[in-house]
């Protein structure tokens, strides 16, 4: 599977560059996971936003979800035989109602005690700690291959198991070192850890700071992940897992 970068930063987009997003292709289907500010905007550059085949959302604060309603009434104007489906979990029924609209996008429940088939992909969810309900990813394809996304998620054991031996783990990396003990989000020594003890094959440290060069957090993730090769999200940045 082929994962491209279209927006990676925590809270609000900057310079041009949106917050989380990635295209997720696999066996001839391409898949939004996460679609927050400016993720529209970059997904146009390489296919028609219509052309998607699902959109899957960790959670729903605004860094993962703002372009979801633009993204509907770009479905809606091209009259799709069949609508998007949206894949969310239930428990903000809130948030998850406003994933079906009419003649645009269906709203798909996912939960954390089953797997979710989505195209040739198995959906694993993990539910992590963070301000608001929020699951973490793991996506395995047809020929075993691995990838896990953290989400947003403050640091627990769960996590290790979860990502377990993964071919690539996408993790929040909000915070660089110094800044410990986070109620929501990861910083550079726990990304870097995590990614050591799941003896993960390769990092993409993402949703990143604005306030914090990213070569600053790169290495400091890299101190922390020993041997593991470890790689800060840029947009565009196309990793084939
Ligand atoms: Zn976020
Ligand atoms: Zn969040």
């Amino acid at each position: 599977m082929l994962v491209t970068v279209l927006g990676f930063y925590g809270g609000y987009p900057h310079n041009g560059i949106g917050t989380s997003g990635y295209l997720l292709e696999d066996n001839g289907k391409k898949m939004l996971i996460d679609c927050g500010s400016g993720v529209l905007n970059a997904l146009s550059k390489y296919m028609k936003p219509t052309d998607l085949d699902a959109v899957i959302l960790s959670h729903y604060h605004h860094d993962h979800t703002a372009d979801i309603g633009v993204l509907q009434y770009e479905w809606l104007a091209a009259k799709k035989e069949n609508p998007l489906p949206i894949y969310g979990h239930t428990q903000d029924f809130v948030n998850f109602a406003q994933l079906t609209v009419d003649n645009a996008s269906k709203g798909i429940a996912y939960n954390d005690y089953e797997s979710t088939e989505i195209g040739s992909l198995k959906f694993e969810f993990l539910r992590t700690i963070h301000p608001v309900p929020a699951y973490a990813m793991r996506i395995t394809n047809k020929e075993g291959k691995v990838l896990v996304y953290t989400a947003d998620t403050t640091y627990f054991d769960g996590l290790v198991d979860f990502a377990k031996d993964a071919d690539l783990l996408i993790a929040d990396t909000n915070f660089p070192e110094d800044v410990t003990g986070h109620k929501a989000h990861l910083n550079t020594k726990e990304a870097g850890t995590l990614a050591k003890d799941s003896n993960v094959k390769r990092l993409m440290i993402s949703h990143l700071p604005q306030t914090v060069d990213l070569e600053t957090m790169l290495s400091q993730s890299q101190k922390y992940a020993g041997d593991i090769p470890v790689v800060h999200a840029f947009e565009g940045l196309e990793i084939e897992v």
